[in-house]
């Protein structure tokens, strides 16, 4: 045991012995008044109006990388420094910036097909966004017309024996794919060699290497801005109308053709024989630079103050794609404005706090994880003091709660449990991974887990709004501020018991 872990062990420890007596010794206190103050301070009424304002054109979906983004974590930093939360980003602001270039989506773009009757005439089908196919949202610029070669997942291994372009020539031609890889069980270490050919960027590299001039992704249809940008590569995401007009006529459905590679680890893929057109029209910012905003309550102690409790979650969103926008309410303005009310009460309630809390809102989340990585690599406090990141994305939709937390503060969780126990009352799920994750890490928590912090989530269950994920429609509208006004409610109560476990309690 090192001396890194030996420290995050103590600090665990100390907090679990201190839960019960925290909320107990002081529930008849005097404080409780002041607890409960500004606990009805937070309000679902707020919280939308916090809401309209993020999902607002003004932001045009909080694309990291571009200046509506920037104005979204201008308004965020606005906020913390009106509640007294003091900016923990460079330099003395609010900010911590990184490099984030971006692409610009100008229109729609179109997809067609190209039919050709008996005779040797042309007829041609044309798709619609977003409904039927989804603007590659960082697609090189221009048109290309080309057969369409199946790759089955689009992946070059030749380590793992396994090659989608094996034999098979897409020189100049639209190379359509499926998302993931053919291993599947990301719980199992075997996964850990597949991982890195699971990336969208990976795959757009690939089908360029190859030659490829223009790539479809079968990734449903909806917003996946983070396959990264190669001039000349044409992307567009397709849904299930186009993928099975490609499908025709040939005996067989991606479905089984994905099943046989699954089974059989065995590439599948042939030319289709579907002429096809995609085009789009963007804009490459290779200049771009984002931030995450960051603002912290200093704890009170000289000794705990140096500990710190993160509450995170991502203000970037998919943006806005020729006129389709995506204004980012459940994924994830839900997420920022419960953090937001609970930082907004734990700072006006004067409460002390022993241990420090850091408000993190990351940009470039939807591009890869940016901000997270970005922290990570670059923290404000230590990993060894800090106690754990808890992550917020898409919260605010149902009737119930859930926290999670990975083993190593699988205790922590109680704080949680006895808060909405004790004053909140929804149903509420707890569970603790034990398991380790060898995928692709998909959120923020994820890269905080992947690094080696103590990682839980906060979450809503029993939705009551339909979702729509990464697509129109994922607005104000989204959420219920109902359930946001709990989940802050139990951010404000856990946080100040378990920023002052340890000691005499607040
Ligand atoms: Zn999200």
């Amino acid at each position: 045991m090192n001396f890194l872990f030996s420290r995050v062990v103590f600090i665990t420890q100390t907090l679990i012995l201190s839960i019960v007596l925290s909320f107990s010794a002081n529930a008849q206190d005097a404080d409780e008044q002041l607890l409960l103050k500004h606990f009805h301070s937070i309000s679902s009424e707020e919280i939308a109006g916090w809401m309209t304002e993020l999902c607002s054109p003004e932001y045009n979906g909080r694309l990291a990388g571009t200046p509506e983004y920037l104005a979204s974590a201008g308004w965020v930093a606005g906020m913390l420094h009106d509640w007294g939360i003091k900016p923990a980003g460079d330099n003395g602001s609010y900010f911590q910036w990184f490099d984030q270039p971006y692409t610009v989506v100008n229109d729609e773009g179109s997809l067609q097909l190209h039919i050709t009757r008996k005779d040797g005439t042309d007829i041609v089908k044309s798709y619609r966004a977003p409904s039927e196919y989804y603007p590659g949202m960082n697609s090189g610029s221009g048109e290309v017309t080309a057969e369409v070669v199946y790759v089955g997942y689009g992946v070059t291994a030749p380590e793992l024996n396994y090659d989608d372009y094996k034999g098979i020539d897409v020189k100049g031609k639209i190379v359509l794919m499926n998302r993931d890889v053919p291993y599947k069980d990301a719980l199992n270490p075997e996964y850990a060699k597949w991982v890195r050919y699971c990336y969208h960027q990976y795959k757009v590299e690939n089908a360029a290497q190859h030659g490829a001039a223009g790539m479809l992704y079968i990734d449903g249809n909806s917003a996946n801005p983070n396959i990264s940008y190669i001039e000349n590569m044409i992307v567009c995401g397709i849904g299930p109308e186009p993928l099975a007009d490609i499908f025709a006529g040939l005996g067989k459905t991606n479905t089984a053709v994905t099943g046989q590679i699954d089974k059989s680890f065995k590439p599948v893929s042939f030319a289709t024989g579907k002429t096809m057109t995609i085009k789009a029209n963007t804009t490459r910012h290779p200049e771009g630079r984002t931030c995450n905003v960051a603002g912290i309550i200093e704890g009170s102690e000289p000794v705990l103050k140096e500990e710190v409790i993160i509450l995170g979650a991502h203000l970037d969103a998919v943006g806005n794609a020729g006129g389709i926008l995506v204004q980012g309410g459940f994924d994830n303005a839900s997420g920022v404005a419960d953090i937001m009310a609970a930082a907004k009460a734990l700072a006006g309630s004067g409460i002390k706090l022993k241990r420090t809390l850091l408000f993190l809102f990351f940009g470039g989340e939807e591009t890869g994880l940016v901000g997270s990585k970005y922290y990570t690599a670059n923290p404000i406090f230590h990993k060894e003091k800090t106690v754990t990141y808890i992550n917020l994305d898409m919260v605010g939709n149902g009737t119930g709660l859930a926290v999670n937390a990975s083993a190593s503060c699988a205790p922590l969780m109680e704080y949680f449990k006895t808060a909405n126990s004790k004053y909140i009352h929804r149903p509420m799920r707890s569970s603790a991974s034990a398991v380790t994750y060898y995928g692709r890490p998909r959120s923020d928590g994820l890269v905080f887990l992947a690094d080696g912090f103590r990682t839980m989530d906060i979450s809503t269950t029993d939705g009551v709004k339909p979702v729509f994920y990464h697509l129109p429609g994922d607005d104000e509208t989204a959420v219920t501020p109902e359930i946001m006004e709990d989940v802050a409610k139990l951010l404000y109560l856990s946080l100040i018991v378990m920023a002052n476990a340890g000691m005499s309690g607040f």
